[in-house]
C-alpha cells in the first residue's frame, strides 16, 4: 500500500526550477534513503510533502488522499488533516527553547485538544523511555547535547502518531561521536516497521537500514533502487561521480 504518491512535482522560485517534475512512491514500512548533492532539492521535496512549501505543479497523495492534485491544493482543513499524518525531523532540531523536553513533546497533542492530558502524558513518558531520556523530562533544550536534542525531536514527531516520518539530514549538525545514538533510535523505529523517508549523507546507515534509495541531482530523481545496488553498482554516471565524491 502506498503511503506517499508523488507525481510530476514541480517547484520554482521565480526563474529557478528547484524541482523539475519528480515522481516516486513510498509504500508502508519502506525506509527510503534520499541522497544527492547540496542544492539538489532534497529539503524542498520533504518540505513540500508537509506543506512547508507550496508546490508549483504536480500531485501529492498521502495514504490515498489528495494533498494537492495537478497543482490544486485541497481545502485548508483537509491540508491540515492530511499533513498531520506525517512527522518531520529537521537538521537543526527546531525544539522550542522555552519549553522543557516533556513540554516540547506534549505541545502539539495538547493544542490539538483531541485527547485527555493523562493520555498525552502517558505517551510522552513512554516515548522518553524509548529514546532513553526519561531523566531529561524537565530539562530545557539548551542543557542537552545535540544527539539528545535530536532524539527529543524524533520523540516529539512521534507524539502525534504519524503514519510516516520524514528526516532532513538528522545527523548533519551533530559532532561525529553523537550521530550513532540518533541513528540507533532511527534503526529501532525501522525495526518497529515505521515508514520513513530519510535525507542523509550517512551511506552506511542507508545501506544497513533503508530498503530503497533515491539519488537526486539538480531537481530531478536520477535513479532509484535497492541501496545495495544503487550504492555499489549505480546505473548512471552522475550517481557514480556523486558517490565517489561522498566517500
Ligand atoms: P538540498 O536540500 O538538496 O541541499 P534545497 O532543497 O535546500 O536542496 O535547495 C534546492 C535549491 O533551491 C537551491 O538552489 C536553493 O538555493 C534553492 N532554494 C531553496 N529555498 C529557497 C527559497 N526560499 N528561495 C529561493 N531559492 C531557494
Ligand atoms: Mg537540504
Amino acid at each position: 500500500m502506498s503511503i506517499i504518491e508523488v507525481s510530476n512535482l514541480k517547484k520554482s522560485y521565480e526563474k529557478l526550477d528547484v524541482l523539475k517534475g519528480i515522481t516516486f512512491n513510498v509504500n508502508k514500512n519502506d525506509v527510503v534513503a534520499v541522497v544527492g548533492p547540496s542544492g539538489s532539492g532534497k529539503s524542498t521535496m520533504l518540505r513540500s510533502l508537509v506543506h512547508l512549501e507550496e508546490i508549483s505543479g504536480g500531485s501529492i497523495r498521502v495514504s490515498g488522499e489528495d494533498l494537492v492534485k495537478d497543482g490544486v491544493y485541497s481545502k485548508p482543513q483537509e491540508i491540515k488533516r492530511i499533513t498531520s499524518k506525517m512527522g518531520m525531523v529537521f537538521q537543526h532540531f527546531n525544539l522550542f527553547p522555552h519549553l522543557t523536553v516533556k513540554e516540547n513533546l506534549e505541545l502539539a497533542p495538547r493544542m490539538a485538544r483531541k485527547e485527555e492530558n493523562s493520555v498525552i502524558q502517558r505517551r510522552s513518558t513512554e516515548l522518553l523511555e524509548k529514546i532513553g531520556l526519561t531523566d531529561k523530562a524537565t530539562a530545557y533544550p539548551a542543557n542537552l547535547s545535540g544527539g539528545q536534542k535530536q532524539r527529543v525531536a524524533i520523540a516529539r514527531a512521534l507524539m502525534m502518531g504519524p503514519e510516516i516520518l520524514l528526516f532532513d539530514e538528522p545527523t548533519s549538525a551533530l559532532d561525529p561521536e553523537l550521530t550513532g545514538e540518533v541513528l540507533q533510535v532511527m534503526k529501532k523505529l525501522a525495526e518497529d516497521q515505521m515508514t520513513m523517508i530519510v535525507v542523509t549523507h550517512e551511506m552506511g546507515f542507508a545501506k544497513e537500514v533503508a530498503n530503497r534509495a533515491i539519488f537526486m541531482d539538480n531537481g530531478e530523481i536520477i535513479e532509484t533502487g535497492h541501496p545495495d545496488e544503487l550504492f555499489t553498482n549505480p546505473k548512471f554516471e552522475r550517481t557514480r561521480s556523486f558517490l565517489i565524491r561522498s566517500l
